[in-house]
């Protein structure tokens, strides 16, 4: 199959910024990377680590220190510069995060422009470029210039411009970096349309977590280094959703107002069945005090011990007692979780052995059946991909419960789901705050 081929191959590639001079930095070290024909490939990684710079080696732009690029198995260093520039003209697009437009020129025009290279007539140009304009459902705005265009819609232009030659090879550095979250959505679906029905490869460069749910195949980038690379499982889009998409995009930055209540539900459906909805509306008024660090934990008991007619909940103490511990692990095993989230985003392919144990054996303590240690490491492998939300809740569940036979863990269906409740609610508890 096509497939299986190679069309993107770094081998040993190092290379320097001000090579000999103080302030020499290097780069690229040792980098070893394999694309096959047809995937959507990403190199993810924070602000400063690399990425670009792969791009610029891969696209010609740049030259390594030493290793080698091969394109379609093709040493590009071998290229004569009238093979580079064919390469660069018509092997690969680009697509930037500032959209890279030429202002004075229409939309139309912008799109022709890297066609002059192929000696086409002005009129043909025009005509090719409007039939990608037409594919990428902006025909209309042919004639505007581009600052008469939305952010989404000029990315709409500087993708429907990486198409002008065809070329196999798409390059797509941070795409989604300047738009909004329904605009950045829309472009990795054109991404993703692009890779899955027309063939393309496309490498995207991107720290974007969420973006890696479109890519099949993801190398973890880190000072210069590939730390890990993985490929994600085809999921099936549709179901996650838009607005999932975009809530997932959207997390982090703000406080979780509505995450207090995936706690409080928990907490709940476990102390509070059978109680008035005065007592669970109360018990839930409590605890999100309690979670949003409010109160402290010994005044989080006495509401709970208090009389009703006092504001509190006027539990018995044993009762209050297991409540409490039972927050309090959340709070201790949440602010674990959002540890590990913030060294992952700072440093994706970072091992976090020590970390995951302790959330590990919060999330295992409802499962009474052995464990081997090559299930422990599936575990966390599992925990890790659902932190980092390259895969679904579903998935995760699936994950747990498919029998060790077909690649799962092997758990029952209902620990699984158990589990997966105990990850979700640290997930969305995010209780940094609750520290007092
Ligand atoms: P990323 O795309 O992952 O944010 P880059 O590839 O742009 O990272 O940069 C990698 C490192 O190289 C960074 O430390 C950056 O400051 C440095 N760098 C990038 N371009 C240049 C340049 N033209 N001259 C010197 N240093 C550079
Ligand atoms: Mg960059």
């Amino acid at each position: 199959m096509s497939e299986e081929k190679s069309i993107i191959k770094l081998e040993n590639i190092e290379f320097y910024y001000n090579k000999g001079l103080p302030n020499e930095l290097h780069a690229l070290t040792d980098i070893n990377i394999d694309i096959k024909q047809g995937e959507f490939a990403s190199f993810f990684g924070s602000s400063g680590c690399g990425k670009s710079t792969m791009l610029y080696m891969i696209s010609g732009i740049d030259k390594p220190e030493s290793g080698k690029v091969f394109f379609n198995g093709y040493d590009v260093s071998q290229f004569s510069p009238k093979e580079i520039a064919v390469y660069r003209q018509m092997g690969v697009g680009l697509i930037f995060q500032n959209f890279n437009l030429i202002p004075t020129l229409s939309v139309l025009d912008n799109v022709a422009l890297p066609m002059t290279f192929l000696g086409l007539s002005n009129s043909k140009r025009r005509e090719r470029a409007m039939e990608i304009l037409d594919y990428m459902g902006i025909k209309h705005l042919a004639k505007r210039l581009p600052y008469e265009l939305s952010g989404g819609q000029q990315q709409r232009v500087g993708i429907a411009r990486s198409l002008a030659n065809d070329p196999p090879l798409i390059l797509a550095d941070e795409p989604t970096g300047n738009l909004d979250s329904a605009n950045a959505v829309k472009t990795m679906e054109l991404l993703r349309d692009l890779s899955k029905n027309k063939g393309k490869t496309i490498i995207l460069v991107t720290h974007e977590a969420w973006c890696l749910k479109y890519v099949d195949k993801i190398f973890y980038v880190k000072d210069g280094m590939v730390t890990k690379s993985e490929s994600v499982e085809p999921q099936d889009l549709s179901l996650i959703g838009e607005s999932k998409i975009i809530e997932g995009r959207m997390q982090g930055a703000h406080a979780n107002k509505n995450n207090f209540e995936v706690v409080t539900e928990y907490i709940s459906t476990f102390f509070f069945r059978g109680y008035s909805n005065e007592e669970v509306k109360r018990s839930k008024e409590i605890i999100v005090k309690r979670i949003s660090g409010a109160i402290s934990k010994d005044d989080f008991f006495n509401e709970l011990d208090k009389p009703f007619k006092d504001g509190g909940l006027g539990l018995w103490k044993q009762k209050a007692k297991n409540i409490v511990s039972a927050v309090e692990e959340i709070i201790n095993e949440s602010m674990d979780i959002s540890t590990i989230y913030k060294s992952l985003q700072k440093y994706p392919g970072m091992p976090l052995k020590d970390e995951f144990s302790d959330v590990r054996k919060y999330l295992l303590e409802i499962y009474k059946g052995r464990t081997s240690d090559f299930i422990l490491d599936s575990f966390d492998e599992c925990v890790q991909e659902r932190v980092r939300s390259i895969i679904t809740r579903d998935n995760f569940v699936k994950a747990l419960s498919l029998p060790k036979s077909v690649g799962g863990l092997g758990f029952s269906y209902s620990t699984a789901l158990k589990i997966s409740d105990r990850l979700e609610v640290l997930l969305s508890a995010n209780l940094s705050q609750a520290t007092i």
